[in-house]
């Protein structure tokens, strides 16, 4: 590990006083730090700012920073109204983990693609221009939508997976400003570029994610695909967010996880669903639509099958629900 300095904010004033890598719960960047795999020289611990707070607000929901996976787990309202994000934090890493991880290190966890994690192989993701060992390497857990000829990683996180069917908004601030963000706009496709993951500008700060309420008598549900029952990432994942009046699709949101290069949505796949009656022969078809544009590696295709499947489990756990 490199030397770096380190310190901690306590106002938001503070935070933006010197540049330096924002650290929150630190499960994630310090094993990159750990690994040289990041090697910021300037620290700056944002995890106890006052953005713990997890909060209902005239339209849905507001959910600070710093708050730890756990407690937005396990809050009453998340578990009601919001009950795929729930499962979704609680289907990911491990009580421990989730007791020191935040909702923006959450955001902005990255790939677990094996070879980003190497520094002795090249990764055009970690180091610009080297290569992707992955293309013709060891890839079976990584992405088949999204990907490009620089960069095949998957998004790993499954927080965000429900987070972006819940149409969550990220809430940005930086010396001199603040804006926000809609999550669906908020990642980036690797294209040639895939060291740049989202829109967050230099030195920008996350306050806050919002997710306004769905319509009254919405359900939500997330089902995670994976190797083993626990402590594993997932393979294939499926956040829905679903309105079914007597078998009727009336309004759904989708996004899957384990399967894209960002927490994937299916815009055409929900247009596609709303309005119909609710049949295994529609989620069949959801399913050929969900993976028309995926691209499987020498070692992921049956990805494409799991992730049809995973997508016609879960419409169909919402819509019997
Ligand atoms: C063994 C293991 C298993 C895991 N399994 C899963 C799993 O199954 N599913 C899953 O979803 N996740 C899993 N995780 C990942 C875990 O959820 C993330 O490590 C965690 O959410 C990161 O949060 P953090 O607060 O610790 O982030 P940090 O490590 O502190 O930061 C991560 C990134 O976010 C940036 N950052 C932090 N706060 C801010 C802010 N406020 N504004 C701007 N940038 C910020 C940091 O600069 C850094 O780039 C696992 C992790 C481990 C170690």
């Amino acid at each position: 590990m490199q030397q770096f300095t380190y310190r901690r904010a306590s106002t938001l004033d503070d935070v933006f006083k010197m540049p330096g890598r924002f650290l929150s719960g630190g499960t994630n960047l310090i094993d990159h730090m750990k690994l040289d795999v990041e090697t910021p020289k300037a620290i700056i611990d944002v995890g106890r700012l006052p953005l713990e707070k997890i909060e209902k607000t005239k339209t849905g929901l507001m959910i600070g920073a710093a708050a730890k996976n756990a407690d937005v787990a396990n809050h009453e309202i998340v578990k009601k109204d919001y009950a795929a994000l729930s499962q979704a934090i609680l289907a990911g890493a491990s009580a421990q983990l989730r007791n020191k991880a935040s909702t923006a290190g959450n955001l902005l966890q990255r790939t677990r693609c094996v070879y980003f994690r190497d520094t002795s192989k090249p990764c055009n993701k970690r180091q610009p221009g080297s290569g992707c060992a992955a293309i013709d390497g060891y890839n079976r857990n990584l992405a088949i939508l999204g990907v490009s000829s620089k960069c095949i990683a998957n998004h790993p996180s499954d927080q965000n997976v429900a987070l972006m069917a819940l149409e969550a908004r990220v809430h940005l601030q930086s010396a001199g400003a603040k804006r926000e963000v809609a999550l669906n706009d908020f990642y980036l496709l690797p294209g040639d570029t895939p060291e740049k993951e989202t829109v967050l500008r230099e030195g920008e700060l996350i306050t806050g994610v919002s997710i306004d309420a769905p319509p009254s008598g919405s359900k939500s549900y997330y089902l995670k695909l994976r190797d083993r029952a626990s402590y594993e990432f997932a393979l294939a994942s499926t956040a829905v967010v679903a309105k079914v009046s007597e078998g009727r699709i009336e309004r759904v949101r989708l996004a899957m996880g384990g399967v894209g290069a960002k927490p994937w949505r299916l815009l055409e796949v929900e247009k596609m669903l709303e309005g119909q009656n609710a049949s295994p022969e529609l989620f069949a078809r959801a399913a050929d639509l969900a993976v028309r544009d995926a691209k499987p590696q020498s070692m992921n295709a049956f990805k494409v099958e799991l992730a049809k499947r995973c997508l016609v489990a879960a419409l169909t756990h919402i819509t019997k629900a």
